[in-house]
């Protein structure tokens, strides 16, 4: 016992067993409610107190009003059919860990305020290493997420490219610099071009195929011309697995040009980056192992809960060249201090929930999902493109379909009839049937999403393809089986068919 006021608690153990029975509870039933609580902010926030407590009201009743106030409106991102973004269902395992992290919390900013955790997140590196094919003395770090890894990546290409602009800006370079991704790459490079200082006029968006994949012809143009116009090319970032429609672009080719320009290779492997334990994943992303860093989010499709993502470098010289961090304050130096291998300090042992949910169930488990969920988004696909009311905006490559409900007049009554004398879905696409506009169908797509969101069966979001609108479904789930994709595609196209019997004007705002 204390003789002074601790912030300790009389019935801790009491208190953790109330907390994973909630989240116990939560896990068994998590298919058993509204994907999406249609409460309101308002209604929501009336319910918080939102005052600042001077006075605590205790564990028990704060249990409670997480319980009655909280826990109920939470989104049930693991529900089958939550097949928005790129936002996936956590495994359990992986909440497990997530608990021994926060409960053992460790500081692994130096050896010493975390020794275990060190040497798991160097463990977890070196998982990551081998599944890219990385060389040893390869180096990276573990992150809040993919915004944040990517930012990392360019650190590192920066620093490696213009070792001065860290000491006396960017200003004392004689060529803006310039990177290239393209036009399908992840807002985070823009957001990491403007806080490098690079500025994000100078990332260029070069134009993808019809299958979402960078031009490589075209990017080799734009690099002459810029060197001709007085720029200095640094790095291409290549996309393996687009949020849009998770295209891969041709790795491979990339590093050609890279290797060829003498230009830094990063990519973006934030959700593509798990298919690496399939197969067709390994082919799909062929020459990964050539990058000079690389993107992966575990809390994308290896199923970590959040916050958790990764930047793997081929070289961890040119990353602790990067983040050396030397203090007095920090104690003495371990040539394993992670404080040097990332740009905060104090940071969490996340590499504890991803060294814990592999333990737990083995890579071989994790790529069978994986695979099942590859399958899931070409069944959904397929049901698409054999439809007449359909039209399919995107191959499939990873766990990604996007699509148009693009109604035919007869659809409305039976469109079983009209399916032997339809035209083909290629062939009907971009005419809008009498009294609707392409903006109007753009509009219904977003329509049917909203039906389904307020049915509660299933949660989706849109996609914007070549500048065709649609539905978008991210098959990122252990638990989404296809019959959940055939009653996704059945109520959507219901729902497609009701709002466009109602006619035009019930779409638009
Ligand atoms: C999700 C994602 C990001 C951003 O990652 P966050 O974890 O959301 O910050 C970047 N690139 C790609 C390709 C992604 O899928």
């Amino acid at each position: 016992m204390h003789d002074i006021e601790t912030l300790d608690l009389d019935d801790l153990r009491g208190g953790l067993t109330r907390a994973a029975e909630m989240i116990a509870d939560r896990i068994a039933h998590i298919a058993d409610a509204p994907v999406v609580h249609p409460a309101t902010h308002a209604d929501i926030a009336a319910a918080i107190p939102p005052d600042l407590p001077e006075e605590g009201v205790g564990m028990e009743a704060a249990l409670r009003e997480v319980a009655d106030h909280v826990a109920p409106f939470a989104t049930r991102i693991g529900h089958p059919r939550f097949l928005a973004w790129i936002t996936t269902s956590p495994a359990p395992a992986g909440t497990l860990g997530e608990m021994l992290c926060t409960g053992l919390n460790q500081a692994p900013l130096s050896f010493k305020g975390g020794p275990a955790a060190t040497v798991l997140e160097e463990i977890v590196l070196g998982w990551f290493h081998r599944l890219l094919g990385f060389p040893e003395g390869a180096g990276g770090t573990i992150v809040s997420g993919g915004t944040m890894a990517n930012l990392m990546g360019l650190t590192v290409a920066r620093h490696a490219h213009f070792p001065e602009a860290n000491t006396r800006g960017l200003h004392a370079l004689g060529k803006p610099p310039v990177l290239y991704v393209s036009d399908q790459g992840h807002m985070s490079i823009e957001r990491s071009a403007s806080l490098l200082g690079l500025g994000s006029d100078n990332v260029r968006a070069i134009p993808s195929d019809a299958a979402c994949r960078i031009i490589p012809e075209a990017l080799r143009e734009r690099i002459a011309a810029d060197r001709r116009e007085g720029f200095a090319p640094f790095c291409v970032v290549g996309q393996a697995g687009t949020v849009t429609a998770g295209a891969v672009d041709p790795l491979d080719t990339l590093a050609d040009i890279c290797a060829e320009e003498g230009l830094w290779l990063h990519v973006d492997a934030a959700y593509g980056g798990a298919a690496l334990l399939t197969p067709h994943g390994r082919d799909l992303l062929r020459g990964i192992d050539r990058a000079d860093s690389v993107c992966i989010d575990p809390h994308k499709w290896f199923f970590i809960p959040l916050e958790c993502g990764c930047t793997l470098f081929r070289n961890r010289m040119q990353q602790t060249d990067t983040f050396r961090a030397k203090a007095a304050y920090l104690g003495q130096e371990s040539p394993h201090d992670l404080k040097n291998t990332t740009f905060i300090l104090s940071r969490a042992n996340r590499a504890l929930k991803v060294w814990f949910s592999f333990r737990t169930y083995g890579t071989a488990r994790l790529a069978r999902i994986i695979e099942r969920n590859m399958a899931q988004a070409t069944l959904f696909h397929d049901l698409c493109a054999t439809s007449t009311e359909w039209e399919v905006l995107s191959p499939v490559a990873l766990s990604i379909a996007c699509a148009r409900y693009v109604p035919c007049p007869a659809s409305g009554e039976d469109a079983g009839a009209t399916q032997g004398e339809a035209a083909s879905p290629e062939a009907r696409a971009s005419t809008p049937p009498p009294g609707w506009t392409e903006a109007d169908i753009d509009a219904l797509q977003v329509a049917i999403l909203r039906r389904l969101e307020l049915s509660g069966e299933g949660f989706l979001t849109p996609a914007v393809v070549h500048g065709r609108a649609g539905i978008r479904i991210c098959v990122a789930n252990h638990r989404t089986t296809d019959d959940d994709i055939r009653l996704l595609f059945d109520l959507m196209t219901r729902f497609g068919r009701e709002l466009f019997a109602a006619g035009p004007q019930g779409v638009r705002a």
